[in-house]
């Protein structure tokens, strides 16, 4: 199917009819391997979009530029990005009726990242790999949420045991696991870039933007970046919905994901059987926002 035309000939109809405002997408970028997120805001604007296979960010983030708006919304969602917009609607970041949804399912996306180095003729080793490392372990390649779908269904694509990596930490003795934490965020360099692409990291005052009282040092030693990822993983958990942005933007591959789904793994295993994203039911909150007398509190 040709996404790039269908997709154009639906944002055309919503902005012609007057049914949005605009329409988040993708456009091509100015260099080779790169499409960019991108908003139509008129019939004129939609013959820049396209979808193709470097259209791997997550729109649903986007959505949070607009949230004090009043503006109806077309957005183009895989279906990782559409848990996104689930997690939105959750945690009353945006009304569901200010949004017409295009669902697509996805057939997985490639790293431009990736495939710039994989070209540039410096990759030794033969052949590189392009695939976004996300699309290794996508449960859920078709849109959870949306009013419209286009291509054809497409079957889930976990490549291997989805737990396997955090198996492995866990199995390590406690100091070597300390080891590896301690040089993984060691190399952070607080850039933030993880906190600006998540859906879920969608706190209007962030607590490592307060500087009265700053409850988090600035600098990038080791205590403060710990303390950086102990909090967000907190704030993370039974709330990522695995779109893997927060890693592909890392640019020193800290391999956020490892954590991320060991509070997948966590909450479903404690507080599940629990996928976070999957199904929006209205007024439903994720696991971690709700009280249970039930609930597990042998460490308090
Ligand atoms: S994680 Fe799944 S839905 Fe998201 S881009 Fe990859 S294949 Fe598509
Ligand atoms: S993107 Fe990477 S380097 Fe930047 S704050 Fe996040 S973990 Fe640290
Ligand atoms: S923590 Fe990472 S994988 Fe999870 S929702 Fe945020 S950006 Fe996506």
């Amino acid at each position: 199917m040709d996404y790039t035309a269908k997709i154009q000939e639906i944002a055309t109809k919503l902005l012609e009819n007057g049914q949005v405002d605009m329409v988040i997408a993708w456009e091509k970028g100015d260099v080779d391997y790169q499409t960019r997120p991108f908003v139509a805001r008129s019939v004129e604007d939609v013959a820049r979009i396209v979808f193709d296979e470097y259209s791997v960010h997550n729109l649903a983030n986007s959505l949070l530029k607009f949230r004090d708006g009043k503006e109806k919304i077309g957005i183009v969602v895989k279906g990782c990005d559409s848990r996104g917009i689930v997690r939105l609607l959750e945690d009353n970041q945006i009304k569901r009726d200010r949004l017409y949804i295009i669902g697509v399912n996805c057939p997985g996306v490639k790293d431009p990242l990736k495939a710039m180095k994989a070209h540039s003729g410096f990759v030794r080793n033969g052949q590189a790999d392009e695939a976004a490392d996300k699309c290794a372990h996508c449960i859920q390649p078709n849109p959870v949420i949306y009013d419209e779908i286009i291509g054809e269904e497409q079957s889930p694509r976990v490549e291997g045991e989805r737990f396997a990596q955090v198996k492995e930490i866990e199995n390590l003795p406690v100091d070597e696991r300390f080891r590896f934490f301690e040089e993984a965020f060691s190399k952070c360099i607080r850039c933030y870039a993880c906190r600006q692409a998540c859906v879920a990291c969608n706190c209007r005052t962030c607590i490592f933007d307060e500087t009265r009282p700053q409850w988090v040092g600035r600098e990038t030693k080791l205590s403060d970046n710990m303390m950086y990822h102990l909090v967000r993983a907190m704030h993370m958990a039974g709330r990522c919905i695995e779109c893997g942005e927060c890693e592909r933007v890392c640019p020193v591959d800290i391999p956020l994901m490892a954590i991320n789904r060991k509070l997948v793994k966590d909450v479903s295993e404690l507080y599940g059987p629990y996928e976070a994203g999957m199904k929006y039911v209205e007024g439903q909150k994720p696991p971690l926002s709700v009280y249970n007398e039930k609930d597990p509190d042998n460490f308090l």
